[in-house]
């Protein structure tokens, strides 16, 4: 059962959360936990304050923000009083070490993707704390873990992939055996360590990949997601408010959702649960007695939903444009593209060709200028930002006419560029000004959903 952020983000999320764990007891739960929310974005944020120059207003906000929202909620929860002071002293320790490694950021001038994931992962541990500790209080045999016992990970120190052989035996060793005394492993998400002892993260939102490695190493029953929406939805209810909870997707489905912005799943999460089949369910912590959506294996023909099932969007796209009218058609072309790619480590998401161009889109810009001057040297290349992947998706849409028509006519006065539908023909995707995205998702969702 994995909790994110709003799901813990105050005294009542957390009593909240104690109860619907408890509701599950005899199911041998393990919990994993976010941050608090908007915490992971308070220390990103520390840490480019300090990395700028700007340690004051990076000490202001762990003081002022941080260490008083923590220590509330410490004191809503907890009336014992030696609880109470062992989780302010843990909090404190944890807060007093994140503004030491700010100090190091500001005095080198430098903030590398180890010293990010070093402080990004105070979040989590300080959450899980609390929560542990709130949960012991009602008398659950809440067993805190840390997560770098449990996760070994690659050493992309920010974006870490997890080493499945390794952290399978970690896993079953540290967390069976508190399974079968009878208590509740609680254990921080989004964070793991390189085999040399070094904390490593999962990548922003990778607390539901967390969940979903745990899962599928320990051999789970089913991969909890408890969120703050009721399920996977036609839409990001931010957008569209009239959107409606999905009974059930397919791995598949649920895949290229998450791959083209619905924030609701990380986008890795669903790698592990399909490889060892274990499904994932998603449930409103709010309302823990609504439905949820079931993510299941195999094809949707019972969906009473139409073909189309959701529609996902993704901001912050750039796209690259590179143009050779000599070297189009010889072989080696596409591949002298990709490897400048795969140079700069950056992942492309959608790529369309004509004679004499390939354009591709790139969300990590972090090495856009070497690429482009790379790319230079033997095409012209060409590039424009602030772009959104609009992606329309639905396993049947494959054998289904019609859809690319109702997509285009109902928004028929858009720029739209590099139309693309992946070949497993469950996806029908396209390129729009960002700004446009509310414009189009609320446009394309009465087309589909009423
Ligand atoms: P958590 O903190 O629990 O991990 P997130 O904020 O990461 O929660 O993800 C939940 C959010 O995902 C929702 O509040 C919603 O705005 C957004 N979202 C985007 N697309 C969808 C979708 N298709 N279905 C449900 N939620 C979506
Ligand atoms: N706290 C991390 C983040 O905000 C991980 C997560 O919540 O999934 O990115
Ligand atoms: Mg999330």
């Amino acid at each position: 059962m994995k909790f994110g952020g709003t799901s813990v983000q105050d005294a009542n999320a957390i009593e909240q959360v104690t109860s619907i764990v408890r509701s599950k007891l005899s199911r041998r739960p393990v919990i994993v936990v976010s941050a608090m929310a908007r915490v992971t974005d308070t220390l990103v944020r520390c840490a480019e304050l300090a990395h700028e120059g700007d340690e004051s207003q990076a000490v202001r906000l762990i003081e002022h923000d941080l260490r008083e929202r923590h220590h509330e909620v410490i004191n809503k929860l907890m009336q014992e009083s030696s609880r109470r002071k062992a989780s302010q002293t843990t909090v404190d320790r944890y807060l007093d070490q994140v503004k030491e490694l700010l100090h190091g950021l500001a005095l080198l001038g430098e903030l590398t993707p180890r010293s990010l994931a070093s402080i990004t992962s105070r979040g989590e541990y300080l959450s899980s704390t609390i929560i542990s500790e709130a949960m012991q209080e009602r008398g659950l045999n809440a067993e805190l873990i840390d997560a770098r016992q449990l996760i070994t990970t690659d050493e992309n120190y920010a974006n870490a992939t997890p080493l499945m052989e390794v952290s399978e035996a970690r896993c079953k060793t540290v967390v069976n055996p508190l399974l079968e005394r009878g208590s509740v492993p609680v254990t921080q998400g989004f964070i793991g360590q390189t085999s040399d002892g070094v904390t490593t993260t999962l990548g922003r939102g990778g607390s539901d990949y967390s969940a979903a490695i745990l899962g599928a190493l320990l051999g789970a029953e089913v991969i909890e997601i408890w969120t703050d929406v009721d399920g996977i939805l036609t839409a990001d209810p931010k957008i569209v408010p009239q959107a409606h909870v999905l009974e059930r997707v397919t791995f598949q489905e649920a895949s290229e959702l998450a791959y083209f912005g619905a924030k609701v799943l990380h986008p890795s999460t669903i790698l592990p649960a399909v490889r060892s089949n274990i499904p994932v369910h998603v449930y409103n912590t709010k309302r823990p007695e609504s439905p949820g959506t079931h993510i299941v294996s195999g094809e949707n023909h019972g969906s009473s939903n139409g073909v189309v099932k959701s529609i996902a969007s993704k901001k912050g796209i750039t796209i690259v444009n590179v143009y050779s009218a000599r070297m189009l058609l010889a072989h080696g072309f596409l591949k002298s593209i990709f490897e400048v790619f795969d140079e700069f480590e950056t992942p492309v998401d959608i790529v369309s060709t004509s004679e004499v161009n390939v354009s591709l889109t790139i969300d990590n810009t972090s090495n856009l200028q070497p690429i482009l001057d790379k790319l230079k040297k033997f095409s012209s290349v060409t590039f424009e930002q602030n772009k959104a992947i609009v992606c329309v998706v639905g396993e049947r849409m494959c054998d289904t006419p019609g859809i690319a028509a109702r997509v285009f006519s109902s928004i028929r006065d858009v720029n739209v560029k590099m139309i693309s539908q992946g070949a497993s023909e469950i996806n029908l995707s396209f390129l729009v000004n960002e700004t446009e995205v509310p414009t189009v998702v609320r446009r394309l969702h009465p087309e589909f959903f009423g």
